[in-house]
């Protein structure tokens, strides 16, 4: 049922859209990112599609089966085309090659379909640019966060700036659809960690993605000269924001299934012979069970270190978005998929975030599918085979079949 041939070209023209050997660097809401929309917009155009961009640059293309009257309501699919900087090929991309895939093999059997189907694909989902990641999705479920459009990119852009750059009006809210225009989303990714190809498994179900809460703490101490200050007069940011770093593991390190990260730190004034003044770092704490004890905790140790520093900190929460559990008839329709391509799927967690956490939360019965991929993600590492997303793409295809009859 699967062209694989032409699932492998795809591959190869969309990895070319900024990308460089294995690695891609494809921003949210770049140039990049719209040459690759319009790439897959033309594909899905080609198949007789309806193909638009909303609001928030998120790329929809509406399949109507013959007969349907454009009454019933559609089963969505899709994922992401964005990279983090540096990325690699499949973080994203492999998700909406297989859902084209998917939908054009089903077209090419002439599958009788009850259903419209929609190809979606996400706008900046990594959140790299701007710091707002699930960006497109979010907008689209109503989730977004008051003034999003506002921040800027490291250059000074902002979101609704680089919105207009791309002929949209600048409002992503303006994108917002109701969960109950959707019977299902389903989106396949491959699993940013080594379970499957561990357990030699190329497919796994979904059957929770953990809560993720994103900050960014500004710690405010005094700069002063690092030769006539003495140790006990000194009010040094970094020093209270190296401690915070340790507590963030310790805290993370005591609970069975969280993790904890500063990834970015920014000091200020930054010389050497200047006690730190200000220090500007990132946090990005996840789990599966208790996100809010987890961020309480975490945010009392910010409190506790720069009391006894004699320092303070704000802390500017960007995303909170609670773990989900995705629906149990669509994990069993994915699994059934899943083995009548010879694959017995185990159902994983996904550690990552992922745009299906929005039409989950906002009440849209959603799956998810795993490719396996060995080399990690975020990386020009990663990979996926031909043989897997093949498999991928016809698991989903049937899936979609299912669904959609
Ligand atoms: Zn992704």
């Amino acid at each position: 049922m699967i062209d694989r041939a032409r699932l492998e070209r795809r591959m190869g023209e969309l990895a070319r859209i900024g990308g460089t050997g294995t690695s891609v660097t494809r921003l949210g809401l770049s140039s990049e990112e719209q040459r690759a929309r319009d790439l897959v917009g033309g594909w899905l155009a080609a198949r007789g599609a309806r193909v638009h961009r909303d609001p928030a640059a998120n790329l929809w293309a509406r399949f109507e089966p013959p007969g349907a009257g454009g009454q019933s309501l559609p089963i969505v699919v899709g994922s992401h085309l964005d990279s983090v900087p540096e990325g690699g090929r499949f973080d994203g991309a492999l998700g909406v090659l297989c859902a084209v895939e998917a939908v054009e093999s089903l077209l090419d059997a002439k599958s009788e379909l009850r259903r419209p189907i929609e190809v979606v694909a996400w706008a900046d989902e990594e959140g790299a640019r701007f710091g707002v990641g699930l960006f497109g999705s979010t907008a689209a479920f109503g989730r977004l966060a008051a003034n999003v459009a506002e921040r800027h990119d490291r250059a000074g852009t902002s979101i609704a700036d680089a919105l207009r750059a791309l002929g949209e009006h600048g409002d992503p809210a303006l994108a917002r659809r109701g969960p109950k225009e959707f019977v299902a989303y389903c989106e396949l990714h491959i699993e940013q960690g080594p379970r499957l190809d561990q357990a030699g498994l190329a497919l796994g179900v979904v059957d929770a993605i953990v809560g993720i809460y994103h900050a960014r703490v500004t710690v405010r101490g005094r700069a002063d000269h690092a030769g006539a200050t003495v140790m006990t007069a000194r009010a040094d940011a970094l020093a209270a924001a190296a401690e915070i770093v340790l507590e963030v593991e310790r805290i993370a390190r005591s609970r069975a299934d969280a993790v904890g990260t500063v990834g970015e730190i920014a000091v200020r004034p930054g010389a050497k012979n200047v006690v730190p003044g200000e220090c500007v770092f990132s946090l990005d704490l996840r789990t599966a069970h208790g996100l809010d004890s987890l961020v309480h905790d975490t945010l009392a140790a910010v409190e506790r270190v720069t009391h006894a520093r004699g320092v303070s900190a704000s802390i500017d929460e960007l995303a909170r978005v609670s773990a989900t559990t995705l629906d149990e008839r669509i994990r069993g329709v994915l699994k059934r998929a899943a083995k009548s391509v010879g694959v017995d799927a185990p159902e994983l967690t996904s550690g990552a975030g992922h745009d299906a956490q929005n039409p989950a939360l906002a009440g849209v019965p959603t799956g998810m599918l795993f490719v396996r991929s060995t080399g990690g993600s975020h990386t020009p590492r990663e990979f996926a085979s031909i043989d897997d997303a093949a498999v991928g793409a016809e698991a989903l295809a049937i899936a979609l079949r299912e669904l959609a009859s």
